[in-house]
């Protein structure tokens, strides 16, 4: 298999620093994860940031990883990776099994890419209403706790605006696209995730 590896926001913190060598420092883990992707897979680095600069940057953190870069505006010979043991640098999208990017969506299809690029707006379209003061949710999939490195944790409950963080959280189902719906008779679903307890739900048995 062939991984690529986004850059910015996956490899070292996100600085809006145009020039590589200014880069942040490496992400917990960042650097052990490419060693362990490199030990089974074809592993190359793609960025918008000129591959000589970040191959710098990899000299600098990371010494023992070899690397090599696509230099830019250059015609490359690289039409493909598949060297296992070297990393290459690279500022365009080659063909991969795997993308490993902070932005990404991970596509379905089109409603449910939408809905993945619109949900992330839903906070600012809650508005307050009147509900009886027992009113219960319809909340979907029960009560969950996010992992410490899920891209969610870090999202605001749209009730409180805190952080969902590692608290029980819940999925509250708001609607369906009709065009959505599949000969499976599945449809595309949406949910927006609360704190379980910002959705009234009892999370007492909740195990901690
Ligand atoms: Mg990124
Ligand atoms: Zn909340």
């Amino acid at each position: 298999m062939t991984v690529a590896v986004d850059f910015d926001g996956v490899i070292h913190a996100d600085s809006h620093a145009e020039d590589a060598s200014c880069a942040g420092e490496p992400l917990a883990g960042a650097l052990d994860g490419l060693r362990a992707l490199m030990a089974d897979h074809a592993v190359f680095v793609f960025t918008s940031r000129d591959p000589a600069q970040v191959e710098v940057w990899f000299h600098q953190h990371a010494p023992d990883i070899p690397t090599t870069y696509d230099p830019r505006d250059e015609p490359s010979a690289i039409t493909c990776w598949n060297a296992r043991g070297r990393l290459l640098i690279t500022d365009r999208k080659l063909p991969a099994t795997h993308y490993i990017d902070d932005r990404a969506v991970a596509f379905e299809d089109w409603p449910q890419a939408l809905a993945a690029v619109n949900g992330q707006t839903a906070g600012d379209m809650l508005i307050p209403v009147r509900v009886p003061a027992l009113a219960k949710p319809l909340a979907i999939g029960g009560v969950r706790r996010l992992s410490p490195n899920h891209p969610l944790s870090n999202r605001p409950c749209p009730v409180d605006g805190r952080a969902l963080g590692e608290e029980p959280i819940t999925l509250v189902h708001v609607g369906t696209r009709p065009e959505g719906r599949k000969d499976t008779g599945q449809t595309t679903g949406f949910a927006v995730p609360v704190h379980a307890v910002c959705a009234g739900l009892d999370t007492s048995g909740d195990p901690s």
